[in-house]
């Protein structure tokens, strides 16, 4: 029966809504190794065995959000706070091309210290130091001039997961101040300036049913992401969701592979959340559809201090030490780190 279900998502690249919410919540434990299967075949049809590597720069962990899920929201008091300048994020770069990277994803909390102008700056520097990379952004919601302008600058990509596409369950997950309408208009924006977009959710958040789920995907169709960036929720103690329980490895890696099969170009990353939930979680993710993975550039000395999550892994390691790991990790798992910017094959 779910086998049937899931030849034909992987032929029609789509299933009506009953169809998609009886694979959601199957309980059957061979569901989610057919998925896997079916994702795998799907992904070496379109991007072989290549795995894209991102180097992550987390440049600031000042935020003027609250969101209730987020270990740096700003209501956090405990969190020790940094910010990079111009030249230790350079350096990130520069340390990261010497190990094959050739893109850059800058993310942070929303962080009034970085300016347009400032950003820009840093933008324009990157730019001219390594004109063969793409350039990430990933500093949440801005007005369109400051998309434009950071575009205009050298910027290629932007990340800025939706969170949950319904109204109501966008309201439990975020104070009132931030809105759904306002998120989407960003991705819309994103996409019209020109960028290559990243959006997605975090799997098992807070009062997240089967039909919040069915929803992303259909708001994913809608807006037709080059990227989907999926994660479990994991619980932070210093939140108000403190003893809201985390997401599994099984329901992301289930979601994971739906969304291979339903967006068979996309680029999908098997998060660090994921390889944080479970012991071999990126390489199961990896197995599940994903192929790209976004190890950590951002100097050692503030690692910890950018904890959206608890228990958050590479946090203790330079970046060298790092990718000869994920290298080798990536290999056994059947496939292959490229040096390669890594676009979208549409
Ligand atoms: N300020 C930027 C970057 C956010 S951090 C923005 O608004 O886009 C990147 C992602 O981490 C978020 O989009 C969210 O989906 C995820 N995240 C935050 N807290 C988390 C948690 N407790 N568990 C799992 N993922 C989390």
């Amino acid at each position: 029966m779910l086998q049937g279900l899931i030849a034909k998502l992987a032929v029609q690249h789509d299933l009506n809504d009953a169809e998609m919410l009886q694979l959601l919540t199957s309980t059957d434990s061979e569901t989610n190794k057919l998925l896997a299967a079916a994702a795998d075949k799907q992904r070496r049809a379109v991007y072989g065995d290549a795995v894209y590597i991102r180097g992550l720069i987390e440049f600031t962990n000042y935020c003027k959000n609250n969101c209730y899920y987020c270990g740096i929201r700003a209501g956090n008091c405990h969190v020790e706070r940094y910010r990079l300048t111009k030249e230790e994020i350079l350096a990130c770069c520069a340390e990261g091309y010497a190990l094959d990277f050739r893109t850059f994803v800058l993310q942070g909390g929303e962080d009034p210290y970085f300016t347009d102008e400032r950003m820009c700056d840093i933008i324009r520097s990157m730019r001219a130091q390594h004109p063969d990379c793409a350039i990430t952004l990933s500093i949440g919601e801005k007005e369109r001039a400051s998309y434009q302008a950071y575009f205009d600058a050298g910027a290629n990509r932007y990340l800025l997961r939706h969170e949950t596409a319904l109204d109501e369950h966008y309201g439990m997950l975020h104070p009132a101040s931030m809105s759904l309408a306002n998120r989407k208009r960003c991705l819309f924006d994103l996409k019209e300036i020109g960028y290559q977009v990243g959006s997605g959710f975090m799997v098992g958040s807070p009062w997240q049913r089967p039909e919040n789920i069915l929803a992303d995907i259909r708001f994913l169709q809608e807006l037709q992401p080059d990227m989907i960036g999926i994660g479990p929720y994991i619980t932070h103690a210093q939140t108000p969701f403190a003893d809201k329980p985390s997401g599994t490895a099984e329901q992301t890696l289930r979601v994971l592979s739906m969304l291979r099969l339903l967006f068979p170009y996309a680029l999908l990353p098997s998060t660090t959340a994921l390889g944080t939930i479970a012991p071999n979680g990126r390489e199961l993710g990896l197995q599940a559809g994903g192929n790209v993975v976004m190890p950590n550039l951002s100097p050692v000395s503030v690692r910890k201090k950018y904890e959206l999550y608890a228990n958050k892994i590479c946090t203790g390691e330079e970046a060298a030490q790092c990718i000869v790991c994920l290298k080798a990790r990536v290999e056994a798992a059947g496939y292959r780190v490229v040096v390669d910017r890594g676009d979208v094959k549409r």
